[in-house]
């Protein structure tokens, strides 16, 4: 039998440390055997990125705008620590921000499923995706400490000069005082890739924010989701059979601890800070985690949403074995592989995607797994694999379901 055809490059955004290691195995006992891999390449990793002053991250970031499909590795975002390890020139910006800058839009986070990890509450069924607003509010606030008696105003002075007033508050004595922003651009480009998500994997929408108490600031989100779907989205979800809902924010976490998942949990940038740690912790393992970012552009980053596993980096480079989880950086394959296949009408390449999962989790199922998973599992008889070998565990199953 020939390999998978593939039309169009993916973005290939090699990463660093044990992630890279773990890359370097899945290309070459999970994809080369049965695709004939068509990538344009980038090396993110941190000496590369040293040596081309991070214009490589630029690149890559271009090339997804180009090709629409990226799969990338994890990567260091360097601290002072990281600048003496690998001697760098400077202390760059984080990969992901750079990417994300470059190509605007939304995280997604859903946990993986797998029969014998159980999330810890009991009525979750599905998973939740959780999306996180990624601009404005506290992250770009501005603070002011307040050392004694006086008034807070805030000040708005439009372009022409006129200027909007509002007292605040009258300090008597000191305190704390901070402003917050938005800009109705970024949320309705979060609005819009919210219902194409939803439209896209066909689950329900959620939102949810404290607009009885923020009357003007959490009111504009919930008007620009609304008058989005009313105006271009409810036909669409009509069709689709699903439905968008929002909430209190307090209510949907009432709401979501007692719900079976299986939908889309839309969050301000705060609450979905806040909440996708809670849904994550709450599966299990960070090696759990798909993240998909979605641009507005109608783009596609693929990841893992765990670091680069620098502790089981240095045990490997010492000679120790280790037995680091490659699951969710096979997700960020198979969902690159997946988006590419019904981009370019590809049935084969959608079916391995589909394959390439299902092999993973079989063998999970069948009781082999990494140490991370052993704590976890409520299954009795289970052989725990080094990395190399879990991959060729996975294989031996996908090479069945692909023969
Ligand atoms: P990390 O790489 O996520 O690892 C933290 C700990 O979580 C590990 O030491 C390990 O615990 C456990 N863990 C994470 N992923 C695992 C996996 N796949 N299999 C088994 N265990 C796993 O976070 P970090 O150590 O804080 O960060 C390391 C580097 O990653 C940093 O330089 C950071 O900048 C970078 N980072 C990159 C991204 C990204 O590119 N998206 C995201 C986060 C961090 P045990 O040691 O207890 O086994
Ligand atoms: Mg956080």
């Amino acid at each position: 039998m020939g390999k998978i055809q593939m039309t169009t490059p993916l973005v290939e955004m090699d990463g660093d440390e044990m992630t890279r290691i773990i890359w370097q195995y899945i290309k070459d006992d999970l994809i080369l055997p049965f695709v004939d891999l068509k990538s344009e390449y980038y090396d993110l990793g941190m000496k590369h990125r040293d040596d081309t002053d991070d214009q490589v991250t630029i690149d890559s970031a271009n090339a997804t705008l180009k090709y629409g499909v990226a799969v990338k590795c994890a990567t260091i975002t360097p601290n002072q620590k990281r600048v003496e390890e690998y001697d760098l020139k400077k202390m760059y910006k984080s990969p992901n921000g750079t990417i994300r800058a470059i190509l605007d839009g939304t995280v997604f986070r859903s946990p993986i499923s797998v029969k014998g990890i159980e999330p810890n509450v009991k009525t979750w069924k599905k998973p939740i995706t959780l999306a996180r607003h990624a601009y404005g509010d506290v992250y770009k606030d501005t603070e002011i400490r307040v050392e004694g008696a006086g008034k807070a105003e805030l000040v708005f002075t439009d372009a022409s000069g006129n200027e909007v007033r509002e007292k605040v508050f009258d300090f008597e004595g000191p305190g704390v005082l901070q402003a917050l922003y938005n800009v109705d651009a970024s949320i309705e480009s979060f609005a819009r890739t919210c219902f194409e998500y939803a439209l896209s994997t066909k689950q329900d929408l959620w939102f949810a924010s404290k607009d009885t108490i923020s009357k003007k600031y959490d009111g504009q989100f919930r008007d620009i989701f609304q008058g989005l779907y009313d105006s271009e989205y409810k036909t669409r979800f009509d069709e689709a059979g699903i439905t968008y809902f929002y909430t209190l924010i307090d209510d949907a976490v009432a709401r979501v601890m007692k719900s079976e998942g299986g939908f889309i949990w839309a969050c301000k940038n705060y609450d979905g800070d806040v909440m996708s740690d809670m849904v994550s912790s709450a599966c299990g393992s960070l090696a759990l985690m798909t993240s998909v970012l979605v641009s507005p552009k109608g783009v596609y980053e693929y990841e893992a949403a765990h670091g680069t596993v620098q502790r089981h980096y240095y045990k490997h480079l010492a000679g120790e074995e280790t037995s680091t989880n490659s699951v969710a950086t096979i997700f960020a394959w198979s969902g690159a592989f997946r988006k590419r296949g019904e981009v370019d009408k590809l049935p084969e390449l959608v079916s391995y995607a589909d394959k390439l999962e299902q092999a993973t989790l079989s063998t999970i199922e069948d009781g082999f797994m990494t140490k991370d998973l052993v704590a976890l599992t409520t299954m009795k008889d289970v052989t725990v694999c080094n990395t190399r070998d879990f991959i060729l565990k996975i294989k031996e199953r996908l090479t069945k379901l692909l023969a």
